[in-house]
Order: structure tokens, then C-alpha cells, then sequence
């Protein structure tokens, strides 16, 4: 039995290799008038970048380039070149609906609304996302169907329902008691959160979320408060990484960034009340700071249209301009920094206004493209293999009109995209 299922698998996945061949060409060429080696910030005249079967086999002047006869060849002479974009926190599934609103949202409705805004995303220019929490696994169900070609959309790593203590930021604390309504991600103490961590996994997680303190979207929680106590923390941390995952933790205040840094998550998300005693945990460890500027300026800006429920939007009032400074100040002194979002919280496909966001706060366009391509590559365990134009790497390209080192707001305005070796989206070519 076994045997007749290793030989119908062995078939199922030729046929499907070979209907991936039959629709994206073996050999890709793709020159560029300037291409952006975003390790050395250097911009490159007339680079040519050689594809073979989805992954770059080589970057060289325009002279050196072996092109195979095959070859399929894209010329953008007057674009920039530079890696396809990572935004290491999204909610894919999810689009800008707060309070009550919420709760009239299926897990099958979400899941659709998750194939819409995977294409809004990469034509953005963001090849690659972590999503970081989704309602039950409607993220794992989106990052299959990309992954079997049935959707368009980013490379997504995922991470199911976020671990939450019952009452935190990421349990549902919109209903009164006879509802017994909890998310999915809800575990109290070490025995419940090493078997969330597990659960998770089982279902497909590719990363652990953990909410560590409360948040801002949300009812009935303090943003400043830690929820998860340090005992806890560590030990999500600890199964989580015997098993190969890295874990992202949610944190606004003070504490619970202390604590989460100092149980080792891989990433703090927000940081928005983030003190020097917590640079020194996060520096000492390693840790990324996973900033999410822009949407302040989107709520703020648009808090009539959405509906805001008024406590939520006093949280918003109060958190945004905190965040601010002391991001800021993070900044200046040297913490890690990996470029995310939060989009769901604003409309998808607006990634790129976080750029403009992080270079005001005292990044330099570099290091904000540097935040969303190698960084990001790091934070996800996928260096070498995404944000980079080198050999080994998935071929995921998008090229921007002028040097985005001058203006990193082009990047608001990518034209063209590719992943994998397949053009997705070539506005030059019109
Ligand atoms: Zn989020």
C-alpha cells in the first residue's frame, strides 16, 4: 500500500513539474540600466541577470553575460533593478475592519480575502511576506494554494493563530461570557503554550506569533501591559526552536519587550514604548526590531472611513506619537531592524509607504531597503535565498524608474515585478 502511494506521488509530482516547465521559460535574461547591489548600496550600470528555472544563475556586466540561444530576454534599460521586497509582518488574510465588524467575517470569507490582497501585495513589488496571524490557518490554506500555483501572491512563511493569554490582544474579548467565544491561538501557562506551539505546527505554522503584552486594535487590554509572563515566553521559545521555528512576538510596552527579548523571540513587533533597557536585551540578543510606522498616518488620516470604535482610536491617538520617539531612538542607536507593515491594518499594495516612514524616523534609503530585503532575509531564516540578486537565489525581481537611494518613495511605484523567473507585472512593456 505504501508503495502504490510512493509510485502515484512519484507521478502526481512529475506531471506537476512538468505543467510548472511548460508555463515559465527555462532561460530568462533580464538587463537593467542600473541595478541596486543592496548589500554595498553601490548602483550598477548595464547588469544583466541570469535565470535558470526560477532562481538567478548569475549577475554580471553586460558584456560577460553567457546568454543561452533560449533565452527569453527582458530589456529594461531606463528601470532600477533590485530584489523582490519582503514585509515581515502582514495579515494577508485580513482586510482594515476593526470592532464589531469583525465578528461577521467567516473563516472561509477571510481565506478569499486573503487571495485578493496576496495579488495586491505582489504586484506592490513584495515578492516575499511573514505573515504574522490570521484566524485559525487561513494563512497556511493561502500560502498552499500560492505555492501550487492555483492563486497569485508572495512567498509566504506563516504563522497561524497568535498564541494570546485569554483576555489578551489576540483573543476575542468582543463578546460577554454565555458566547464563550476565545481564539484559536489561547493558552495560559507553560503546559498550554508548549501545546499551542505544537498544535500550531501540526497545522502547518511555519513561525510561532506570540502576543507578549496588549494591543492597540483591540478591546478590554492596555497596550503598556506585558500579558505573557517571562516563564511562559520562554518556554514557547524553547519548543518553537527545537522545532525549527522562529517566533515573533507582538509587544507595545516597555516590559513585555524586556521579557520577550530576554526569552529570545527572533523579532519584536511595534515596539512601540521600546527603552534603552530593551535595546541592551535586543542588541545583546540578536533581535530584530520589526517597526510598523505608516500605519499611523493611514488610521489617523482615514479614522472617519473605517469606523473606528472610539476606544480603540483613543489607544490609536495616544500610541502612534509615542512610538514615533522612541522608534526613533531605537533607530539611532543601532538595533536591527527588519522591515514590516502591519497591512491589513491599512489597505494592501501601500507596503512601500513604510520606507518613507522609516527614513523620516532617521534611517538612511539604504538601510530602509536593506530593512526590507537582506535583514528581512535573516530575520526569516532565508538569506541567500531571498532579497538578494546573487547566484542560488529565487529569481524575484522588481525594477522602479530613478534611484530609489535619492527617493525611497519610487518604491511606491514599482513597475515591474517577478517571481520566480515569471513576470508578473511589466508596465515598461505597455
Ligand atoms: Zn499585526
Amino acid at each position: 500500500m505504501k508503495r502504490l502511494f510512493a509510485v502515484v506521488l512519484a507521478t502526481v509530482l512529475c506531471c506537476l513539474a512538468r505543467q510548472a516547465t511548460a508555463q515559465t521559460p527555462r532561460h530568462v535574461v533580464v538587463h537593467a540600466g542600473h541595478t541596486l547591489d543592496v548589500k554595498s548600496g553601490k548602483l550598477l550600470p548595464d547588469q544583466t541577470v541570469e535565470i535558470e528555472d526560477g532562481k538567478i544563475v548569475g549577475v554580471s556586466g553586460a558584456a560577460g553575460a553567457k546568454i543561452p540561444a533560449d533565452a527569453v530576454r527582458i530589456d529594461l534599460p531606463n528601470a532600477t533593478l533590485l530584489p523582490g521586497l519582503i514585509d515581515a509582518h502582514t495579515h494577508l488574510t485580513m482586510d482594515p475592519r476593526f470592532g464589531y465588524e469583525i465578528l461577521a467575517i467567516s473563516i472561509p470569507r477571510e481565506t478569499l480575502t486573503g487571495a485578493k490582497n496576496a495579488r495586491l501585495t505582489l504586484l506592490a513589488g513584495f515578492t516575499t511576506v511573514r505573515n504574522v496571524g490570521a484566524s485559525n490557518f487561513t494563512d497556511v490554506a493561502l500560502r498552499d494554494a500560492i505555492n501550487a500555483g492555483d492563486v497569485p501572491g508572495p512567498r509566504m512563511l506563516v504563522s497561524g493563530p497568535p498564541l494570546s493569554i485569554t483576555g489578551g490582544h489576540c483573543d476575542n474579548n468582543m463578546l460577554p461570557f454565555e458566547y464563550h467565544a476565545t481564539e484559536a491561538g489561547v493558552a495560559d501557562g507553560i503546559a498550554a503554550v508548549q501545546h499551542k506551539v505544537r498544535e500550531n505546527i501540526k497545522y502547518g505554522s511555519d513561525l510561532i506569533k506570540v502576543c507578549a503584552t496588549g494591543g492597540v486594535l483591540s478591546l478590554g487590554d492596555n497596550p503598556q501591559h506585558s500579558q505573557y509572563s517571562l516563564e511562559e515566553m520562554k518556554a514557547i521559545v524553547a519548543d518553537a526552536h527545537r522545532l525549527g521555528r522562529k517566533v515573533a512576538a507582538h509587544a507595545h510596552g516597555a516590559e513585555g519587550i524586556r521579557w520577550a527579548a530576554e526569552a529570545g523571540v527572533d523579532s519584536i513587533e511595534h515596539g512601540s514604548y521600546i527603552d534603552d533597557a530593551g535595546i541592551a536585551i535586543m542588541k545583546e540578543h540578536g533581535t530584530y526590531l520589526v517597526p510598523t510606522l505608516y500605519l499611523g498616518d493611514w488610521m489617523i488620516e482615514n479614522a472617519g472611513l473605517t469606523h473606528l470604535p472610539p476606544p480603540l482610536l483613543a489607544k490609536a491617538q495616544e500610541v502612534i506619537p509615542a512610538a514615533r520617539k522612541n522608534i526613533a531612538h531605537a533607530f539611532a542607536s543601532g538595533v536591527k531592524v527588519a522591515f514590516g507593515t502591519d497591512a491589513a491594518v491599512y489597505p494592501h499594495g501601500l507596503n512601500a509607504h513604510e520606507f518613507a516612514v522609516m527614513v523620516k524616523l532617521g534611517l538612511t534609503p539604504l538601510q530602509a531597503i536593506q530593512a526590507a530585503t537582506i535583514n528581512a532575509a535573516d530575520l526569516l531564516g532565508w538569506s541567500g535565498k531571498v532579497g538578494t540578486l546573487e547566484s542560488g537565489a529565487w529569481a524575484d525581481l522588481i525594477a522602479v524608474d530613478g534611484d530609489p537611494l535619492k527617493d525611497v518613495t519610487t518604491l511606491e511605484r514599482v513597475k515591474f515585478v517577478m517571481k520566480g523567473g515569471e513576470v508578473v507585472k511589466n508596465d515598461y512593456g505597455k
